[in-house]
């Protein structure tokens, strides 16, 4: 009779894509957790070393700009940066382009903070280190198409990302680096997309999802 049961782990296994989950979660949590640690110990909310982060990244942003850019809400961000203004870590000052805008610029200290802010993921760099080359490269691609997904809906700012691009021609070219930045106009490889880019321009919504097309057809 149990020579007819299908092995115990055929019957009771979650999907992988629900055992990928449970893990990002996981991840997630550790991420959190760090984050939330390292910011007590600058005296600073896990936000506001958000914020003091992507201030030194990307230059005096405004708070609409910082906003569409971490996916933090107005008024999550007008708080904190109300109390790094009073802590003199960020400083206010008319927007020249939006007149009725205020432009956040991190003080000398806010930028040393701020610097050592974009620091706080480096402990998942270090544990994905030990992966070998083709398990990173898998898992960078995945994340990749992760993130995307999630960006379509809505759940993760369009920013930073070569995919989403308006510079960005992907499967040009035949070779191991088939696709092209036009802003600087070189050849770049699958495994050196960028997730965090300065230069990143959001192309219209149209021109997106003809890009992701272009990308996920090789060759
Ligand atoms: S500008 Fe940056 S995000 Fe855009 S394609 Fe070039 S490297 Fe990628």
């Amino acid at each position: 009779m149990s020579g007819r049961r299908l092995p115990y782990f055929e019957e009771h296994t979650e999907p992988m894509a629900t055992r990928i989950a449970t893990g990002l979660h996981k991840i997630a949590l550790a991420m959190k957790q760090q984050a939330w640690q390292q910011a007590n110990q600058e005296g600073l909310s896990a936000t506001q070393g958000q914020i003091l982060a992507e201030l030194v990244a990307h230059g005096p942003l405004t708070g609409s700009e910082l906003s569409e850019r971490l996916g933090i809400t107005l008024p999550t961000i007008s708080d904190s940066a109300r109390v790094l203004v009073e802590k003199s870590l960020v400083t206010k000052s008319k927007d020249p382009r939006h007149p009725r805008a205020s432009l956040l610029t991190p003080t000398k200290k806010g930028a040393t903070l701020g610097a050592r802010a974009r620091s706080w993921p480096e402990f998942m760099a270090a544990a994905v280190q030990d992966l070998t080359p083709e398990e990173q490269r898998a898992f960078f691609s995945g994340v990749v198409k992760t993130i995307r997904n999630l960006q379509d809906q809505g759940l993760i700012p369009v920013s930073g990302m070569c995919v989403t691009c308006t510079h960005f021609r992907p499967n040009v070219r035949a070779g191991a680096s088939p696709h092209h930045c036009a802003f600087v106009d070189a050849p770049l490889a699958s495994e050196q997309l960028r997730l965090d880019c300065p230069e990143h321009e959001r192309a219209p919504e149209t021109t997106r999802s003809a890009i992701w097309a272009q990308f996920l057809r090789p060759g």
